[in-house]
């Protein structure tokens, strides 16, 4: 988020209008929802790079897991819940998925708006990193 986007928000401010998840969530961006409850939504990516390539993200615009306070605790647990859920759904819960979340420059995280990939329909590649 740019300096003065951050001023501008008013104080506990859940959203960044600049962020295009945070657009997502408020419809104003295109998507295709898979989930939506209370604390989070799921969509598809836009570049899938499975057949089952969700992305599970809380509505509150929190930018990287270096951002998580201890409160944050039962939305990060949340998270995993419904990637369990949706595993389930799109029929990948046996044949096995893969959940990534990537964090700053080195992991190439590209939004920086938390997000939980999950990735599944196909073995996936090894190794990692
Ligand atoms: P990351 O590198 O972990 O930050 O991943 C960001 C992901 O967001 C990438 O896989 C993109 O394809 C995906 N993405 C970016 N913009 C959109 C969008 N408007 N709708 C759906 N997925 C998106
Ligand atoms: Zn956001």
């Amino acid at each position: 988020m740019v300096w003065w986007v951050k001023f501008q928000l008013p104080i506990g401010s859940s959203v960044d209008p600049t962020c295009i998840f945070c657009k997502i969530i408020e419809g104003t961006t295109p998507s295709t929802i898979v989930h939506q409850d209370e604390h989070a939504i799921a969509f598809l990516d836009i570049h899938p790079a499975a057949p089952v390539h969700i992305l599970i993200i809380p509505r509150q615009h929190i930018e990287s897991i270096n951002d998580l306070e201890n409160k944050h605790q039962f939305l990060i647990g949340h998270l995993f819940i419904v990637a369990r859920d949706l595993a389930r759904q799109k029929g990948v819960s046996e044949t096995g998925y893969r959940l990534i979340l990537n964090s700053g420059p080195d992991a190439r995280q590209a939004v920086f708006h938390l997000h939980l990939h999950l990735l599944g329909g196909q073995p996936m590649r090894f190794p990692m990193g």
